[in-house]
């Protein structure tokens, strides 16, 4: 999601998270980047760990106050540890929806829930906490590997750092890396491909450990070998979570407990391929005129 912002306001935020000190501002980096402009109540408070149960309830979203509704007065609950997959066409508010959840914007009208807790509730950083977003443009920065995935989480120890790229299929092709984990990734000659950076943006959501994840799946085609890899990686990572996936591929589709078809009429069709298969509407369609979803 690139936006424009107002860059006055984008200076004064960056001297905010600056005072906060470092761990603060490594957390709220990609906040930095996406949302100036979400204030936290000052009755806010921490959010507990969630079972992680999210309800969209009756919301309505436009990014301009005189602007296109996105969404419009959409409903929707999602069970604690249940795998959603989002299809629909590009442009109906897939990406918008989910940036929804970790408040990188706020509804117009409605409310989200998580829990039963309306998000604006509790403070930003708990919500954060809580909710992992990996997204489709992948945000590596000059550094080692093993820098790039404690972002995930500053503290975290060798082991554990090696344990979170283990599980998202990521050890073995780091270890190729001329220095392994000490490999610095902004030099010249170290190319990774598209599917191993989505690999260890998988590698630092493990390390995070949110209760909730939201995945944006790449959109451009991934070599077969790594497209397996990613889709392993994910099926772990969602294990005993709440997920949402913005779905491309129907490999991903069909992994999920439930599909919810969006169209710019809101949520059209909602249930398992099979059932939409069958019911040979929209998701039928759009699954005839895309080799994968
Ligand atoms: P999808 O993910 O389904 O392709 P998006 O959520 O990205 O759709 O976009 C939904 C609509 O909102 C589109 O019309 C898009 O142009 C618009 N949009 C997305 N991001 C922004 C933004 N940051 N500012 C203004 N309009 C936006
Ligand atoms: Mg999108």
């Amino acid at each position: 999601v690139a936006v424009l912002v107002d860059p006055v306001k984008r200076l004064a935020n960056f001297v905010r998270l600056w005072q906060e000190g470092y761990t603060g501002f490594v957390r709220s980096m990609e906040i930095l980047d996406i949302a100036p402009d979400i204030a936290e109540r000052p009755e806010a408070r921490p959010m507990p760990e969630p079972r992680g149960e999210i309800r969209f309830s009756d919301v309505t979203f436009g990014y301009e106050a005189d602007g296109p509704r996105v969404l419009n007065r959409l409903s929707l609950t999602i069970a604690p540890g249940e795998f959603v997959a989002l299809v629909g066409p590009s442009g109906v508010g897939k990406s918008t929806l989910c940036a929804l959840i970790p408040r990188f914007y706020d509804v117009e009208a409605g409310a989200i829930l998580i829990d039963g807790t309306d998000i604006r509730d509790v403070t930003l950083a708990s919500l954060r906490r809580h909710v992992g977003v990996v997204q489709q443009e992948v945000y590596l920065f000059a550094g080692t590997v093993a820098e790039n995935l404690r972002y995930g989480r500053p503290g975290a120890t060798d082991a554990e750092v090696e344990a979170a790229a283990r599980a998202a299929n990521a050890h073995d092709f780091i270890m190729a890396l001329p220095d392994g984990y000490d490999t610095d990734i902004g030099q010249r000659g170290v190319k990774l491909s598209g599917g191993q950076r989505q690999r260890l943006t998988i590698a630092r959501a493990f390390l995070k450990n949110p209760a909730i994840l939201i995945f944006d799946e790449a959109t451009s085609a991934l070599d077969n070998e790594s497209e397996r890899a990613v889709q392993q990686a994910l099926l772990t990572l969602a294990e005993g979570r709440t997920t949402l996936v913005i779905a491309h591929r129907l490999s991903t589709v069909r992994h999920a407990d439930r599909i919810l078809v969006l169209t710019g009429d809101g949520i059209v069709e909602e249930g398992s391929h099979d059932r939409l298969m069958a019911r040979n509407g929209v998701y039928a369609g759009l699954h005839r005129v895309q080799a994968s979803i």
